[in-house]
């Protein structure tokens, strides 16, 4: 089954067509990150503006690389929420109208469940069950996961995304939106000796986060300096990299204390973040101490794309899942754990 995955949730228009017998055929991504760098972060109105102007081309796109012709698809997926309401129905009535023009079943996903699912686009895909840690711009969540559609959910941030704190933080060191990269790279020339910033929530038991405390100490650190006439380029970098370790500490004391609750030896990380370097080896580091793995997918399958959505999709679909026609979806607020398995597995 050749399944067509649109992705329009948030700032990327994603493309994919996604093969159940032979994987990922092709697929692409306009970013809108451009667009919105001058306003400091998305603009929801401009975001399903530029949807519309970018989806029809970047279809035409895929099918051309993919040397296929529309008429080739046999299902159309998009996601149908968490998002911005304008833009997820910029991707839900595009996916319903060729739904229909086609005679194609159609479906709507879930998101956070196209992150989860994204690790298994790569060569060696995770078996169920693991424990994945979803770190994006809007969650940051722990969820043990025995299928698709069989979540719970270990633990959340009960303020700030960690990717939301990286892009907030980027923002006070006056670097450019989305900050999540920019802040590594500061975080590199940084000397992790020079400042330590608190771990939140680590000190007592349970999963949850909290990220927003870790913000304002950033900013009360940033204006000592600033009044000490102290705040150089070398001081940036120093609290660039104070920040980037804290928030890693955290997700790494987390999701130790995930995999020994539950007993079990994978772990896959999703979402933007999943693609900071510093992340990636700690938590290797700590998995090897485990006798545990894990799993992530490559660096642009971390944040928003349509491959994932693609994957995610054909394997509802493939289980007998589709949208009624006509009835396209689109689920600003959407938590994950109210999905469903699919019924008959
Ligand atoms: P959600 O999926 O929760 O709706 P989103 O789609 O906006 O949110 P993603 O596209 O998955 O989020 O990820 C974007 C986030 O990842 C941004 O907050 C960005 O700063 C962060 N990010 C990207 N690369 C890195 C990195 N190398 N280190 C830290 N954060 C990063
Ligand atoms: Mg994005
Ligand atoms: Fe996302």
């Amino acid at each position: 089954m050749r399944v067509l995955g649109i992705e329009t949730s948030c700032d990327e228009t994603g493309v994919a067509i996604y093969d159940t017998e032979q994987g990922l055929v092709a697929d692409a991504l306009y970013s809108q990150v451009a667009m919105h760098a001058e306003y400091g972060g998305v603009v929801p109105e401009l975001a399903s503006r530029d949807h519309t102007r970018r989806l029809l081309p970047l279809i035409q796109q895929v099918l051309d690389a993919a040397g296929m012709r529309r008429d080739e698809l046999d299902a159309i997926v998009y996601t149908a929420g968490p998002g911005l309401v304008g833009a997820l129905m910029v991707g839900a009535s595009t996916a319903h109208g060729m739904a229909r023009a086609l005679n194609v079943p159609v479906l709507g996903v879930h998101h956070m469940e196209g992150h989860l699912m994204a690790p298994m686009l790569e060569d060696c895909p995770p078996e169920f069950p693991f424990v994945a840690l979803l770190v994006s711009g809007g969650h940051t969540q722990l969820v043990e996961v025995r299928g698709i559609g069989r979540y719970r959910l270990l633990g959340e941030s009960v303020d700030d995304a960690a990717g939301e704190a990286f892009d907030k933080t980027a923002k006070m060191l006056g670097l450019a939106y989305p900050g999540g990269p920019e802040v590594a790279r500061l975080a590199e020339s940084g000397d992790p000796g020079r400042f330590r910033f608190p771990r939140p929530m680590t000190d007592r038991p349970g999963l949850d986060f909290s990220f927003s405390g870790l913000k304002t100490h950033t900013l009360t650190a940033l204006r000592q300096l600033e009044q000490a006439g102290e705040l150089d380029d070398q001081a940036r970098a120093d609290v660039a990299r104070a920040f980037e370790e804290a928030v890693v500490d955290t997700l790494v004391i987390k999701c130790r204390r995930a995999l020994d609750d539950t007993g079990l030896k994978r772990l896959v990380m999703a979402g933007g973040v999943s693609a900071n370097e510093r992340l990636r080896e700690r938590l290797a580091r700590e998995a090897d101490k485990r006798k545990a793995r894990v799993y992530y997918p490559r660096g642009r399958f971390c944040t928003d794309n349509g491959a994932m959505i693609a994957l995610a999709g054909a394997q509802r679909l493939l289980a007998g899942e589709r949208d009624e026609i006509g009835f396209m979806k689109a689920v600003p607020r959407w938590p994950m754990e109210t999905l469903k398995a699919p019924t008959g597995t």
